[in-house]
């Protein structure tokens, strides 16, 4: 009977995972399990002494080390002593932790790892107690090591998520064994703020959940620069008052509140008068502040409803919601005139007055679409500024038939394009150390069988805002590219051949694709291309025009800055762009030697441009004073009637043998 407790009670001891033997108080091994034997690895340990201490405290676990054949292990050792025939002896119980051990000692290295990282790491274990924070976990959340360890994950909560929040989380965990998403939490200071979080669970090797780490970066810096942007793209950044963007989103707001409740909308359009003189006599700096004035005095002039915004230069719209009549917008308009007229203190002590001009468009009389209605108060405003400055003029009938009469020349020019009516001529540009022709500026004609041979001046703003402007400004540099070609291939030196790009057809029209389709077709080498673009095109939204012009950049053609100084001219910007050329605008040069300001402002652009490190190219150059005056500056190069307005190829080829020689 008791043969049979043992046998059994053997089989049972050697079923135990963990090592049981018994020792005398030498350590003599008197009895051991299988277990035992396994985890000590060797074959028989009765008999055999163990480099074991002997506790006889019962239940204070202890940890040692096991030297054995495969390599170092760790044990936990607990032991219980007895009388075994007579004598003392201990029953001791070893458990294999070495799996253990390594998985922690494997953690630390992670997290040796991890105290170099600018992210946040936190170690949770199963229980999610904190176990292990790195440095920068204290540097974003403010809780030092003393204050986290053995706490709950849950410190952290901000409390801005749900419950459904943490589920979904949890459950993908589970079954994938990793999240990762933007969260909001909770530094010490109560600050709450997004971090981009991903959590991992660590296993053992039978699979069971022992840790989890979290790896975090705080992106409220980042959330504070996309809000940053996107004030930016919907702003204008001197005034930063609404841009374009944004009133369009605003007059589309308004228009269907307005039809919700059978009200009017009116849109006033205002351009500055005399704005470019302050602009040539004090500067740009004076005229940034003068816009920033006006726009203080509009915002005080109007309802907390309206809203002011600035499209760009001098022109600024007023969005006047919930009015009641038509003719209250005159009201507003002719306040305006009046406040706008009051003189305007610059910071040099100098006291200037401007006037301002309005034109006024009105939801529904005049149209239920934004665009429309925007472009009714530009026709408007077109008008009054006709009539005589420092009025205003709404949008109606007689006006209407002046639209037709360019709607007229719209369908006539887009037929015109189609049946290849369009013509280049080039004006010469010249080098004004040596004298020579070292490029071309391509510029647009239309042959209209009506009304003869016309100037882009009559067609290209109609073009532009038509949107024809992309058709033309294509043809014009498939022509161009050719014309070079064709140059090249005649034996002449390589020339420069500068080409317009209009704002809207480098916004909108995929130039950089464009450009180089016409490169590969042409087989014009790309540094003999300049494209010419105005500020106001680089200016309107900074962000994708630095794309475009870096897209431009990187196919190798040359980039010049058109009519400098007639728009928003801010060399800071300019800065940022990979720009070749600065073209100082013929107002400038116009009234060399007369006008002191022009001289003194030509002398300056052309300073700036040469510490920007980009050549400079004087426009409009017809007498020989101006000519000499450019030369003392160091400009690099000009282009004007003293040698030649813009001609026909053939006339120019002329030209280069004349010239050239
Ligand atoms: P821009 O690009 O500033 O071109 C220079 C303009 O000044 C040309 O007028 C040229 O004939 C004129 N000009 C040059 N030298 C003198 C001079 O010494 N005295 C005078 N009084 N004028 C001079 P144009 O050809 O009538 O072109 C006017 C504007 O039309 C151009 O100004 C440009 O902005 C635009 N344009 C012309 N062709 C194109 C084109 O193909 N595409 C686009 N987008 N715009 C074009
Ligand atoms: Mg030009
Ligand atoms: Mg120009």
């Amino acid at each position: 009977m008791s043969e049979e407790i043992s046998d059994n009670l053997q089989l049972i001891l050697d079923a135990i995972t963990d090592g049981i033997v018994m020792v005398d108080r030498l350590g003599k091994v008197l009895y051991s399990n299988r277990s035992a034997e396994r985890i000590f690895e060797r074959d028989n340990l009765i008999g055999k002494t163990l480099a074991i201490p002997v506790n006889t405290s019962t239940n204070t676990p202890q940890e040692i080390n096991l030297l054995r054949p495969s390599g170092l292990g760790w044990a936990e050792l607990r032991s219980a002593s007895i009388q075994w025939q007579g004598n003392d002896a201990y029953v001791i119980g070893v458990r294999d932790i070495t799996e253990n051990k390594l998985n922690d000692e494997r953690l630390r290295q992670a997290a040796a790892v991890f105290d170099n990282t600018r992210d946040g790491v936190m170690t949770v274990d199963a229980d999610l107690r904190i176990v292990h924070i790195n440095a920068a976990f204290t540097d974003i959340t403010g809780y030092t090591e003393a204050e986290t360890l053995g706490k709950p994950s849950s410190l952290l909560r901000s409390g801005r998520h749900d419950r459904e929040f943490y589920a979904q989380m949890w459950q993908s965990i589970t079954i994938t064994g990793h999240w990762q998403g933007e969260i909001w939490n909770r530094r010490k200071s109560g600050e709450v703020y997004p971090e981009l979080l991903s959590i991992s669970r660590v296993t053992d090797k039978s699979g069971t959940t022992t840790h989890y780490v979290g790896v975090f970066a705080d992106i409220s810096k980042l959330k504070t620069s996309e809000l940053q942007l996107d004030f930016l793209a919907h702003h204008d950044p001197l005034t930063r008052l609404p841009n374009r963007l944004l009133l369009l989103s605003h007059l589309e707001h308004a228009i269907k509140t307005a039809q919700r409740e059978g009200k009017i909308v009116a849109l006033l359009m205002l351009d500055l008068d005399r704005f470019k003189e302050v602009n040539d006599i004090f500067g740009h700096l004076a005229g940034d502040q003068l816009l920033q004035q006006v726009a203080d005095r509009l915002i005080a002039r109007l309802r907390s409803v309206d809203t002011v915004c600035r499209l760009g230069g001098d022109e600024f719209i007023l969005l006047l919601e919930d009015i009641e009549q038509a003719e209250d917008a005159a009201l507003v308009a002719n306040d305006i005139i009046s406040a706008l007229s009051e003189p305007w203190q610059l910071s040099q002590d100098s006291e200037v007055s401007i006037g301002v001009s309005i034109g006024i468009s009105l939801y529904p009389e005049h149209g239920n679409e934004a665009e429309q209605l925007i472009q009714q108060a530009d026709t408007a405003l077109y008008h009054a500024k006709a009539k005589g400055r420092g009025c205003f003029k709404y949008f109606c009938e007689d006006i209407t038939h002046a639209a037709r009469v360019r709607m007229d020349i719209e369908v006539r020019l887009r037929r015109g394009i189609n049946e290849g009516e369009l013509r280049v001529h080039y004006q010469p540009q010249i080098d004004i150390i040596t004298g020579r022709i070292v490029g071309a500026e391509a510029l647009v004609r239309w042959q209209d069988p009506l009304n003869g041979l016309l100037l882009p001046t009559v067609f290209i703003e109609l073009a532009e805002k038509t949107g024809l402007i992309t058709s033309i400004g294509n043809w014009v540099l498939k022509a161009a590219c050719t014309q070079g070609q064709r140059w090249l291939n005649a034996g002449y030196p390589p020339l420069t051949i500068a080409v317009n790009v209009s704002p809207h057809q480098f916004r909108y029209s995929h130039i950089d694709t464009v450009v180089n389709e016409v490169l590969n077709e042409t087989g014009f080498p790309a540094y003999c291309l300049e494209l010419e673009l105005t500020e106001s095109a680089l200016m309107q939204r900074e962000g994708e025009a630095t794309l475009i012009l870096a897209r431009l950049n990187k196919l190798g053609v040359t980039l010049a800055i058109d009519d400098f100084g007639t728009g928003y001219s801010s060399l800071a910007y300019l800065k940022l762009f990979p720009l070749n050329v600065l073209k100082i605008d013929k107002s400038f040069i116009d009234n060399i030697p007369h006008s002191r300001s022009d001289i003194a402002m030509t002398a300056t652009i052309i300073a700036i441009a040469r510490t920007l490190n980009l050549k400079v190219l004087a426009e409009g150059v017809e007498t020989p004073a101006q000519l000499a005056f450019l030369q003392e500056q160091s400009c690099d190069l000009y282009q004007g009637y003293l040698t030649s307005p813009p001609v026909p190829a053939a006339e120019f080829e002329q030209l280069l043998k004349k010239i050239n020689g």
